[in-house]
């Protein structure tokens, strides 16, 4: 069933079920404007961003990554573990109240204008319905007619562009959790040897195509949790899509017995053009409610509106509750205050995380056996042997290779690093073991123990860091 042209009453039931509950498709008008302009376009750019995202990288490393199966979450090249209580709360809690921050200042400004939920409907989705079937009136007609051959194929092209657009935009998804080289991998080769990728893409698939080409609005007025949640973030003095009700009379809460439509009053001339274009198929002249996601289309159309009947515009417009009762429009209030001084805490805390964070990490510890041995040069000089263990770990978003060496000063002064392998790879996020013998003539020992500054040189394709690692040697105390 599709929503019927002119809505009848309100608030006895959502605005996309009939009186017995079954679901009532909305088909939104298509308006032009000055707000749809811009987020044609917008929408135009995030399309583009969000299939491209996985494959983005800062200095060689994902731009953006949660890589599930191998526990490593990447943002603007770094990497971050599942160990990282800190930069994982700093990066969590930094999103979380920017999108708190926000809601309290523009309402929800990030569904209408950002959600990729709205991006790839209005983006895609939506468009190729309008190309394939028309204008939201044809539409109609098109779901009324029985079926027969014309309307079989129309609705086949336009499902099988729907699955097409839905596997792309699964793939990117599915690379921002498994990485864009695994996809690509996956890709190429043939289904029957992943055969559990293949499972889980078609899957994804499926949901995709069912939630943007089926669902659509009924996840934002359902599921979306940011939706159930953006009242109590927001206040009276929250910009929001809001009706003047003072230019056209408040409207009355029709009772279903009720049945018609309200009489025009005010600048309004009840044409419902608001209506129709409204992608959750709500009467945004009925005050705020949650249902509307902000996408400005009853903004556009209500302006045209108004120039045609030479009213001035924004009779719908951004505006708060405050405002539109002629109050003062307040932006710094206490609500804001707080979210902006703890966004600017989170962010704070994460840069510091991000600057402070050693990302290539070395520890050294003396092996648990005999201290030291001291034996004897052919050349008579008395030398002592310490016994090393190294732990290494790679919390950088590269793969890289190290080895600990002797410094220069060191090198050529009897003494030596006994180590069956020099050079070790530690891939991104990974650790790897080792151990060494340190082998330095007896007369370094100012007592029974010194400090031997060694360094360990990691490699990667960034470029190459060096540590500085001290050990504490010891020996025979040589004042005895
Ligand atoms: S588009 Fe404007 S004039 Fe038309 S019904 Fe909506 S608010 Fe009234
Ligand atoms: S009420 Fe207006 S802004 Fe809100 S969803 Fe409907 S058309 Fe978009």
């Amino acid at each position: 069933m599709t929503q019927p042209l002119l809505p009848k009453i309100f608030k006895d039931r959502l605005t996309t079920t009939d009186e017995l509950g079954h679901r009532v498709r909305v088909i939104p008008a298509k308006v032009q404007g000055r707000f749809q302009k811009a987020k044609d376009k917008i929408h135009f750019l995030l399309v583009g961003f969000f299939l491209a995202l996985p494959w983005l990288t800062v200095h060689g490393a994902p731009a953006l990554q949660l890589n599930v199966p191998q526990r490593r979450f990447f943002l603007l090249g770094h990497l971050f573990l599942p160990q990282d209580v800190p930069g994982l709360f700093f990066v969590v809690g930094s999103f979380a109240l920017a999108l708190v921050f926000v809601s309290a200042i523009w309402g929800r400004v990030w569904c209408g204008w950002a959600c990729p939920q709205t991006v790839f409907i209005e983006g895609f989705f939506r468009r190729v319905e309008r190309w394939v079937e028309g204008n939201h009136l044809q539409q109609r007609e098109l779901d009324k007619q029985p079926w027969g051959a014309k309307k079989i194929s129309l609705k086949s092209l336009k499902w099988a562009l729907f699955i097409l657009g839905s596997a792309a935009i699964t793939h990117s998804f599915l690379a921002l959790f498994m990485g864009g080289e695994n996809v690509a991998r996956m890709i190429i080769r043939p289904p029957s040897e992943n055969p559990g990728s293949f499972a889980v893409v078609a899957v994804s698939t499926l949901i995709v195509l069912l939630d943007f080409g089926w669902f659509r609005e009924q996840f934002c007025l359902i599921a979306c949790p940011y939706g159930r949640f953006q009242s109590v973030m927001m206040d009276e003095q929250s910009v929001t899509i809001a009706y003047d009700s003072k230019r056209g009379e408040p409207r009355k809460i029709l009772k279903p017995e009720a049945g018609a439509v309200q009489a025009a009053t005010g600048d309004c001339i009840n044409c419902v053009k608001c209506v129709r274009v409204c992608p959750t198929g709500i009467d945004i002249r009925n005050g705020f409610q949650m249902e509307c996601i902000a996408c400005t289309a009853c903004i556009d159309v209500c302006d045209e509106v108004m120039e045609k009947i030479g009213k001035p515009k924004g009779l719908i417009r951004y505006a708060s509750d405050a405002e539109l009762r002629g109050e003062k429009q307040k932006f710094f209030r206490p609500r804001v205050v707080v979210y902006g001084a703890l966004l600017i805490l989170m962010f704070t805390g994460l840069g510091f995380r991000l600057a402070s964070q050693q990302i290539f990490q070395t520890e050294i510890l003396r092996a648990i056996d005999t201290p030291y041995q001291v034996v004897v040069n052919p050349d008579g000089r008395r030398m002592v042997i310490n016994h090393f263990k190294v732990n290494w770990s790679n919390v950088s978003a590269y793969d890289a290779s190290v080895e600990i060496v002797l410094p220069k000063r060191l090198q050529g002064d009897g003494f030596e690093l006994i180590q069956a392998q020099k050079v070790f790879k530690v891939l991104s996020g990974q650790g790897e073991r080792n151990q060494f013998f340190l082998k330095f003539p007896v007369e370094f020992l100012q007592s029974h123990s010194a400090k031997v500054q060694l360094e360990d040189r990691w490699q990667t394709n960034e470029g190459e860091h060096a540590n500085k690692a001290e050990v504490t040697v010891v020996g025979p105390d040589q004042h005895i």
